[in-house]
């Protein structure tokens, strides 16, 4: 068990403590003597407020202000006996609830899982072992006066390996009585120990499907990774705040160059944060880190995620607050893990969406893992290889340090992008294809040569933008480069952000065709053209419902990896760090999809999603290949990702981001408004906007738009209004905003929601 840090420097009389609910400041409280030297910063406890019991995190060992001390009351209990916030994290709930507008106690919630906050206890177990051995003569009297404790020393005796054994099973297997045990504790035969079991899961989860073989040992890192390496070393060495990013493509060992890092923190003894997207889509990356730095450090790696029950939840977090493990792998949540003496926050494919959280506290997992390695001077490393345009951004203006990787490792080729062009197929079959006939050749091929195939659909498609199968045209805002929105039951195309309305036209504005309708296929269809299409090869579809039912989806997986399976059908998102040898090809059925989402960033994700999903082919001996079907093969998107050129995709896109004053040249803080009243919601929505143009305006740099209907317009009977603020400075705007929002009258009925440095735009 780690030290106590806060109560070692001295015994304090009071405390400042910021409560857990109700009141918004921290209040003062008198430390009872008994309680003296169990309470420190990021102590729980429970004390009085307004006669109820609450609970709240100890933020200074003295009160603040100067009420008089004698009129302080007392902490009511300790409710955990170790520190559930590390000083960083007390001042990073404290920032967050600022920057995304909420309430610190939101915030704490994120930050102390409930099983803490409800005074869960490690469970406990007793063990024995033998004390020391006897001498002969001591165990010929014990034969014959006490044989049946004999016994039990002989069967202990002969447990070579095994030093300590639960009470439990020695009872159950000796057929003993509890005194007969307890007489040998007496006699000071045996050890009595009580220590806490673990509820860990994944200790065998990870099985053989995912153990990448020799995961063990680092590999020699080639010039490029020494590197980053060393560059990345020098940084921690430090000891001071730095933000890098590793930009390195698909397959280049950036995994290899985290570990360094790692290995060097736990050498060091001191703590890390490894973020991944989401742990249950990155389970190689998880086996490899376990294995290689639980051989490293001989420590425990804790993996952090939303599927752990309450007692497993509650015991690796009790690992991390008492300083018994020291690196969390996890997603985004894990960025509140009490990792003592934080030295090294990774977060791995730093691009993806999933590290936004869209419910409240609405945060960014990669924006607080920089924040939080600032306060904790520690380094902040951010990975990718199609890192987010803020984060090259960053980059660019010096904010974060650029570690580049330009080769896959071994000189392994970046797999060939074939580009092909679906209104040509359309003319030669005459119907809407699925399959185009260079795709249909290449899986032919990779069949007989017993390679395999994964083929992704990005079902994240918006099925509701208007696009012409003939041409490919897309009906856009005239105003916002966005692709309008199709609104069946009104029957009219409206942008999201400004509000602009258009009839839907009867024929393709671009080539005159009337077919201009929606089509779409998902994951199920090109499963079963597939089937038909290759009646022999063994295929099998994952996504986001396969991938609930969390052992199925291993065992696919691992089904893949040991080859029973030819051809693998997916969301995008299962593409996620799968490393397959034997995968030469891949295909993305669609990716049109996501290039019309009525997002500014639609074609950064485009370019994304390929990059990423083509980086899962070829990563072994053989050279891949990948197959893109489009109805817009010249976009720029896909040009420069067939080109693999992401300094010319990111420049050109940079400069249209800044033209329009779009993130991440502003940022932008999305307001959502909703009621079940129509009227209300509208009626609110401009009344709060003629106060911000009133008393904002003119105070912050800040551009509005709208008020707008949401995309969605009705959810669960409430309709939605949105507002957006395009601002240079969040960080100015949110204290300011934040006070007005509190002042204003808002209806009962009327809920709003202010969504920071927002993603999720539909
Ligand atoms: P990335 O995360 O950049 O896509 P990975 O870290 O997954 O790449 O590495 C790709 C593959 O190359 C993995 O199988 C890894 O074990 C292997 N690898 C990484 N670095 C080296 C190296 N220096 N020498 C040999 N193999 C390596
Ligand atoms: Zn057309
Ligand atoms: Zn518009």
């Amino acid at each position: 068990m780690g030290g106590y840090c806060g109560c070692m420097e001295g015994v304090p009389e009071s405390v400042a403590v910021i409560p857990l609910a109700g009141v918004k400041k921290s209040l003062g409280y008198r430390v009872p003597p008994e309680m003296a030297g169990r309470v420190g910063v990021g102590s729980l406890v429970r004390m009085p407020i307004q006669r109820r019991s609450e609970l709240g995190v100890v933020t200074a060992l003295e009160a603040p202000g100067d009420f008089p001390f004698d009129r302080l009351k007392f902490i009511h209990q300790v409710a955990q006996p170790f520190p559930v916030l590390t000083p960083d994290l007390i001042r990073l709930a404290e920032w967050m609830a600022v920057y995304y507008s909420t309430g610190l106690e939101a915030v704490f919630e994120a930050m102390i899982p409930a099983a803490v906050r409800k005074g869960m206890k490690p469970k406990e177990k007793r063990f024995v072992r033998l004390a020391g051995e006897l001498d002969a003569d001591v165990l010929a009297a014990l034969e014959r006066r006490a044989p049946r404790q004999a016994e039990v020393y002989r069967f202990l005796a002969g447990q070579a390996l095994v030093k300590e054994v639960p009470r439990e099973t020695l009872l159950k297997r000796m057929k003993v009585s509890a005194a007969v045990l307890d007489s040998m504790a007496e006699k000071g035969i045996l050890d009595d120990a009580r220590h806490a079991e673990r509820r860990l899961a994944y200790d065998d989860e990870w099985g053989d499907a995912e153990r990448v073989e020799g995961s063990e040992t680092a590999h020699i890192l080639t010039d490029e990774q020494r590197a980053a390496a060393d560059g990345l070393l020098e940084a921690l060495g430090k000891r001071s705040f730095a933000a890098h990013l590793v930009h390195g493509v698909t397959g280049s060992g950036k995994t290899e160059v985290y570990l360094a890092v790692l290995e060097e923190v736990m050498k060091s003894g001191g703590g890390a944060v490894f973020l991944v997207p989401e742990v249950a889509l990155a389970p190689q990356t998880v086996g490899r880190l376990r294995a290689r730095l639980e051989a490293a450090s001989g420590g425990r790696t804790v993996v952090w995620h939303s599927h752990l029950s309450d007692g497993e939840r509650f015991d690796a977090w009790h690992a991390l607050a008492t300083g018994e493990a020291r690196i969390v792998v996890g997603a985004r949540s894990a960025v509140f893990a009490p990792v003592p003496d934080l030295r090294l926050i990774v977060v791995d494919e730093e691009h993806e969406p999933a590290y936004k959280q869209e419910e409240t506290p609405r945060y960014h997992g990669r924006d607080v893992a920089v924040y939080r390695a600032h306060l904790a001077e520690a380094l902040c490393v951010l990975g990718s290889a199609t890192p987010s345009l803020e984060t090259v951004r960053n980059a660019q203006t010096g904010k974060y340090a650029l570690h580049r990787l330009m080769k896959r490792v071994d000189d392994r080729p970046l797999p060939m992008m074939h580009i092909v062009d679906m209104k040509r197929e359309l003319a030669h079959n005459r119907a809407p294809t699925v399959f185009s006939r260079m795709l249909i050749d290449k899986i032919r091929d990779r069949l007989e040569k017993s390679e395999q195939c994964i083929l992704f659909i990005n079902r994240r498609g918006y099925d509701a933008s208007l696009k012409c199968p003939d041409c490919g045209y897309v009906a856009m805002c005239d105003h916002c480069d966005l692709s309008l929105t199709h609104h069946r039951a009104e029957h009219i195309l409206r942008c999201h952000m400004c509000g602009h309305e258009e009839y839907v036209p009867r024929k393709c504005p671009q080539c005159g065709s009337p077919k201009i309708v929606y089509r779409g296929s998902g994951t199920q269809k090109v499963e079963d053209v597939a089937q038909k299409l290759f009646p022999k090869a063994k295929i099998v579809r994952l996504d986001a419902d396969t991938m609930r039912k969390k052992n199925l989806f291993r065992a696919v997986l691992g089904d893949f990896r040991r080859g029973k399976i030819d051809i693998l059908v997916g969301t995008q998102i299962i593409g996620k760090g799968l490393d397959f040898p034997n995968v030469t090809l891949v295909g993305l059925m669609d990716a049109d999809l996501s290039l019309h989402l009525p997002d500014f960033r639609a074609a950064e994700r485009t370019f994304q999603i390929l990059v990423q999903v083509s980086g899962r082919s070829g990563r072994g001996d053989e050279a891949g290949e990948v197959v893109v079907q489009t109805f817009i093969p010249y976009s720029d998107a896909l040009q420069a990702a067939r080109r693999g050129d992401f300094e010319g995709f990111a420049e050109g896109e940079l400069a249209q981001r800044k033209e329009y004053g779009y993130p991440p040249f502003r940022h932008l803080v999305h307001h959502i408004f909703r009621s079940k009243s129509l009227e209300k919601v509208k009626f609110y929505a401009e009344q709060w906007t003629k106060k911000v143009e009133t008393e904002l305006v003119p105070t912050v740099p800040i551009e509005l738009r709208g008020p707008a209907p949401c995309p969605i317009e009705r959810i669960k009977d409430h309709y939605r209004y949105q507002l957006w603020y395009f601002t240079p400075s969040a960080s100015k705007l949110m204290p300011k905003l934040n006070a007005l929002r509190a002042k204003f009258a808002w209806d009962r009925e009327v809920i709003e929601v202010v969504d920071v440095d927002a993603v999720n735009l539909i």
